[in-house]
């Protein structure tokens, strides 16, 4: 069964931009995957980290994808290695992180996953890409769409960093 999904990414060290490219090229050779869209390159200060941390770039692909939540996570949890993710806790920087946002309309939550992702009516560098990929998704939490969750003033915190909307299909 093919299912709609959306996938975060993040890197705040090193080259950020290579490191977005690299990690959509790993993901479009996920056994099961077939990328559908890819949103711009967004930019927005680190928030609630430790220390002095450089700005992310955040970017969010929608794909659809053939097997289990847990699958993916696995598979994206392999690329975040083979990228040179080390594991310094939460809140240090990071070369790339992956967060699934959503699975089809599952909500789900277990020890490894959360689905829809906890953080994601929260983040607005989540949003911003993800709306513009889809701007009127529903959130299947809440049932409301997730532009509803997004003020003026978060939004102008989120910014334009490489004008790049493919859609493959
Ligand atoms: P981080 O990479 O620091 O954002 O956190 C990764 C941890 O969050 C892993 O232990 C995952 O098992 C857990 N997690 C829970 N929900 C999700 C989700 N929707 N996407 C990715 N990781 C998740």
């Amino acid at each position: 069964m093919t299912q709609g999904i959306y996938i975060l990414l993040g890197s705040n060290l090193g080259d950020r931009e290579k490191s977005l490219a690299k990690a959509l090229g790993r993901i479009e050779g996920i056994e099961g995957l077939e990328l559908v869209a890819a949103s711009s390159v967004y930019i927005s200060e680190a928030q609630d980290m430790q220390g002095e941390n450089p700005s992310f770039l955040n970017q969010v692909i929608k794909a659809d994808y053939d097997y289990s939540p847990g699958e993916l996570l696995s598979a994206l949890e392999n690329i975040e290695i083979e990228l040179g993710r080390t594991d310094k806790g939460k809140k240090s920087p990071r070369t790339i992180d992956l967060d699934i946002l959503l699975f089809d309309d599952r909500t789900m939550e277990t020890e490894r996953l959360t689905i829809p992702h906890s953080e994601l009516l929260n983040r607005p560098f989540a949003m911003v890409p993800l709306l513009q990929i889809d701007p009127d998704l529903i959130h299947p939490g809440t049932g409301k769409q997730v532009s509803e969750y997004l003020n003026d003033e978060s939004q102008t915190e989120v910014i334009l960093y490489k004008d790049y909307v493919a859609r493959t299909v």
